[in-house]
């Protein structure tokens, strides 16, 4: 059997909790490819690890090193390596670096391979009760600068509106949304998906805020589902 790829970037989603998340076609690839590129090379062989990859070779790419590890990574490529890029979770470019990389192999008419997979925020919606027909991603809100103005508009869309947060901001975001969305207006908080503690607290804002205020436990980080103003 050949096992070796075309020169191409990959882009491998990753489990984000269970192991069992990850597709057949990820495995082969990450096994087969010349070169994996990660966020953090001790989380990504722990992971490796687990799921029986040996890498050929392991490379960090990560936030502040993202421009100058896209041009090496299509050097590469263009010498005929092939490139799995995965992050510390979920999907490579969804709240995680990656774009960069992207847009360079775009740019150099680079092949690129994207593998469906793993994602929090799509995982949250379609369990969530709330309208998956139309809805907005957002990522991660911003903490300080422009936070008001990014939830007032938030709260003026007539779609669903998707968001992730950390434990440490759940309280205050749902605080904030609570004084500009009418308190009827419905939520879903989704936590620690895919693991033993995975949990969906559904409701109007008034409620959940008042479920939460009340939990004494938030670990785990969260997907925060907004409908859409009526
Ligand atoms: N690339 C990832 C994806 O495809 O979903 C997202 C990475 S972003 C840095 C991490 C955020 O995703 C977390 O703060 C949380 O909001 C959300 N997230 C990741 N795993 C999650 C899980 N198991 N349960 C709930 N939210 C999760």
């Amino acid at each position: 059997m050949d096992n070796s790829l075309a020169p191409a970037l990959y882009i491998v989603p990753t489990p984000i909790g269970n192991l069992e998340d990850i597709t057949f076609r990820a495995v082969r690839i990450l096994k087969q490819c010349d070169i994996i590129a990660c966020e953090d090379t001790r989380t990504a062989s722990k992971l490796l690890k687990l799921l029986n990859i040996e890498p050929k070779l392991l490379v960090s790419y990560f936030e502040h090193n993202e421009r100058a590890r896209a041009s090496e990574l299509i050097d590469k490529i263009k010498t005929g390596k092939s490139v799995a890029l995965i992050s510390e979770a979920g999907t490579p470019v969804i709240s995680d670096p990656g774009w960069a990389v992207v847009q360079e192999a775009i740019a150099n008419n680079i092949e690129i391979v994207s593998l469906p997979g793993a994602s929090a925020f799509l995982t949250a919606i379609v369990a969530s009760g709330i309208a998956a027909d139309k809805f907005a991603f957002f990522g991660f809100p911003p903490h300080k600068k422009g936070r008001k103005t990014f939830l007032q508009k938030i709260a003026e869309l007539d779609i669903t509106a998707v968001m992730y947060e950390s434990p440490y901001r759940i309280r205050k975001l749902l605080d904030e949304l609570g004084e500009i969305v009418a308190p009827e207006r419905k939520i879903c908080l989704a936590r620690e998906l895919t693991k033993i503690y995975e949990e969906y607290i559904r409701g109007s804002i008034a409620e959940v805020k008042e479920f939460i205020q009340n939990k004494s436990n938030l670990k785990g980080e969260f997907v925060v589902i907004l409908e859409g103003k009526k």
